[in-house]
């Protein structure tokens, strides 16, 4: 008969970073979301070989705690819920307490942290379930170093793709979490080389998060983007509460053969949906080319219980209570803004 045991821990980690560390682009998400969450205004990320030989990311957040270091790799260890109700209003982009527990079951991985008024400790991991905790001097923050990714899953590593593709994935992650938080310095370096240097984008009184959101896009994406951006907004009061879309879509000339270009933060946490993206389709239906895809950076922010953030183990996509009424709510917006400017069809596309 067969008997039946409970896997040893690095096993139970190793599947869960089946599911969460998919590439070094996957790494640099769930290390830039804690240095978010941890309230630093500074982050740097520093890739090499794509992220498969290192990833560095340096915060001036609030630290982790010597003492509870270990818990940081600890599988379902967070500081971000604690109770199940919690679950349903999520503040923070993270709350699975995996990712570096993950992390750290695939690759060699070092995190130096201290808090302000402590003294500073550094955690050393090699694919195994056991940490090397010892002191350390650095300033007040959190670097993690993650080397090697997948040096004990071979077969997880020969579905790494080249250098440069990989990097384009780390680009695309660090220009999603860069987005959404216009208020920080980012930078981004490739073997060295610096990619991204994003300082903080104020945000005037009169002109407010638009006016800093335009400019990071301008920092990321050059100003001739963000000249043909269009501001669009709508409220819908719901019984739940408010509704509000609020953002940027680009002229119909500024399309691109992908959806890449296509950002939606949803109460803050850039994520990907189908319905919206095809409403977002259905609203320049006429003003593009077929094939050509819109650009747009749009911000939803609504009640929590009118969405699950629960449902992905990379927190890329949500589910939303009601659906349709977003859908109406972006088509009509979209439409009602293109109808007011004097937008042309078949305008010239170019990539
Ligand atoms: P989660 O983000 O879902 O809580 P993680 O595995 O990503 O899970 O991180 C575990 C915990 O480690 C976090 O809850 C947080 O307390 C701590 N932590 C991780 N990274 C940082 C950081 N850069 N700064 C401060 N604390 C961090
Ligand atoms: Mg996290």
């Amino acid at each position: 008969m067969p008997t039946i045991r409970p896997l040893p821990q690095l096993v139970v980690n190793q599947i869960a970073a089946g599911e969460v560390v998919e590439r070094p682009a996957s790494v640099v998400k769930e290390l830039l979301e804690n240095a978010v969450d941890s309230g630093a205004t500074r982050i740097d990320v520093a890739i090499e070989e794509g992220g498969a030989g290192l990833v560095r990311i340096v915060d001036n957040g609030c630290g982790i705690g010597a003492d509870e270091l270990h818990l940081a790799v600890t599988n379902h260890a967070t500081s971000k819920i604690a109770s199940a109700e919690e679950l349903f209003r999520v503040g923070t982009l993270g709350f699975r307490g995996e990712a570096l527990a993950s992390i750290a079951s695939v690759s060699r991985l070092v995190i130096r942290s201290r808090q302000e008024g402590c003294d500073g400790a550094e955690l050393v991991m090699s694919g195994s379930a056991t940490a090397d905790i010892s002191p350390a001097g650095c300033p007040v923050g959190t670097t993690v170093e993650v080397r090697d990714l997948f040096f004990n899953t071979p077969v997880r590593r020969k579905f790494l793709r080249t250098a440069q593709t990989e990097a384009g994935h780390v680009s695309e992650a660090f220009a999603r979490v860069a987005l959404a938080h216009p208020s920080r310095h980012f930078t981004l370096s490739h073997n060295g080389r610096l990619l991204h240097d994003l300082p903080p984008c104020p945000a005037p009184p009169e002109e407010g998060e638009d006016r800093a959101w335009r400019d990071r896009i301008a920092a990321l994406f050059g100003e001739d983007l963000s000249a043909a951006l269009i501001a669009v907004e709508s409220r819908d009061e719901r019984t739940e509460g408010l509704v509000r879309l609020s953002g940027f879509v680009a002229d119909p000339k500024e399309t691109r053969t992908h959806t890449r270009m296509q950002y939606l933060l949803v109460n803050g946490r850039a994520i990907r949906d189908r319905s919206l993206q095809h409403a977002l389709g259905e609203a320049y239906r006429g003003l593009i080319l077929t094939g050509r895809k819109p650009i747009c950076f749009l911000r939803l922010e609504m009640p929590p219980a009118l969405v699950d953030v629960n449902v992905h183990p990379q927190k890329l996509e949500v589910r939303f209570a009601d659906s349709g009424p977003l859908y109406s709510q972006l088509l009509g917006t979209l439409r009602s803004r293109f109808l007011s400017s004097d937008l042309r069809v078949g305008a010239s596309n170019h990539i």
